[in-house]
């Protein structure tokens, strides 16, 4: 069987016992299959069995392995004796595969930091990408479901009616509708509410419903103020952010559930979904679109620019400053006014990309 004999120095336990015995696997001398574990001490025979009845565990690194008896359980360390034994048994490609992955540490570190380059592409340019094109072809039923259950959801959470009476929302409509009518391919309107906890704020919603807060009227100085925030949230609409975000949340839920095994990420997302449409969530990538959009919207119809960056400035320093210059001075806003500009500490930014176009 062997040309040059096996002879393994290892630990012997019989069956049902957790005695250990010093001893030695031995090959048959006379050629067959057989093997003999012999005690070490006396060269008594304590097991034998064909080379088809015993099962040499894996080799992993340098730990100890078995190999199994019917009569019990012998283990070694010889790994190069016990290698014969394995490859005359189990000619098989897999055998040893463990070890080898586990002795190819290039090869593990490789996979692991093509598995992260792989993973990140996916997170950055996939799931975005894949959430684009599902929002643009989204029906237009399920955009309408969608803004109904958001504006249900906010209206019994943190909006109250608005405050504002009758003349005042009709003045505010008339200002807004020429703009409205620049976009006949898209179903625009305005609703008025009072923000609550929100406060001065925003939101477009996918079926092009867009809400304005009370605060958020309060505060203008200037009809134009509320106009270039009136398409800035058209841009949101037109681009379909608010519908990007939600497809996107539910692509990393849904990829997060299927590699953690857990669905309760994909749960808490749709109980957080009203707020993916207002201005605490988008992305500063969709808020650079909206603001060029508002922009070169505002150029277009020789409005002054500067109406932009001067409500930014009022929402982010709750009034303090009127001008880039007086606002820097005052250091990082703390706005409780509004929470408008909180997750996009770029305001100075954007303000001065609107400022700069006036001079164009
Ligand atoms: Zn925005």
């Amino acid at each position: 069987m062997f040309t040059t004999p096996i002879v393994v120095e290892g630990s012997w336990y019989a069956a049902g016992s957790s005695r250990r015995v010093p001893a030695r696997l031995c090959s048959d001398s006379k050629g067959t299959d057989q093997f003999d574990i012999l005690d070490q001490a006396t060269a008594e025979v304590l097991a034998q069995a064909r080379l088809t009845e015993i099962k040499v565990s894996s080799r992993i690194g340098n730990t100890t392995r078995f190999v199994g008896f019917p009569a019990g359980k012998f283990t070694s360390n010889d790994h190069a004796s016990l290698d014969r034994i394995a490859q005359t048994q189990t000619p098989k490609r897999w055998s040893g595969l463990a070890h080898r992955l586990e002795s190819h540490r290039k090869f593990i570190a490789a996979t692991a930091a093509f598995m992260l380059v792989f993973g990140w592409c996916v997170y950055a340019y996939g799931i975005p990408g894949l959430a684009r094109v599902v929002a643009m072809h989204l029906p237009a039923p399920v955009t309408e479901q969608l803004t109904q259950e958001t504006l249900i959801a906010l209206d019994r959470t943190l909006f109250s009616p608005s405050t504002l009476n009758a003349e005042e929302q009709t003045r505010w409509l008339e200002h807004f509708q020429p703009l409205l009518d620049d976009y006949p391919y898209l179903t625009l309107q305005v609703l008025f509410r009072d923000g609550g906890d929100l406060g001065a704020n925003a939101l477009a919603l996918p079926d092009g419903t867009m809400i304005f807060t009370d605060q958020l009227v309060s505060l203008a100085e200037h009809p134009d103020e509320l106009r270039a925030i009136l398409l800035h949230e058209i841009a949101h609409v037109h681009h379909r952010h608010g519908v990007q975000s939600v497809v996107r949340g539910s692509l990393m839920a849904l990829a997060w559930g299927l590699l953690v095994g857990d669905s309760s990420a994909t749960a808490e997302l749709v109980l957080t979904a009203p707020l993916v449409f207002s201005e605490l969530s988008y992305s500063r990538r969709f808020e650079r679109e909206a603001d060029d959009f508002a922009r070169d919207a505002m150029l277009y119809r020789g409005m002054d620019t500067d109406h932009f960056g001067r409500i930014m400035l009022r929402l982010t320093y709750d009034g303090r400053c009127e001008t880039l210059e007086a606002c820097r001075t005052l250091g990082e806003p703390e706005s409780s006014l509004s929470k408008y500009l909180s997750t996009h500490p770029v305001t100075e930014e954007r303000v001065q990309r609107f400022s700069g176009s006036a001079a164009d």
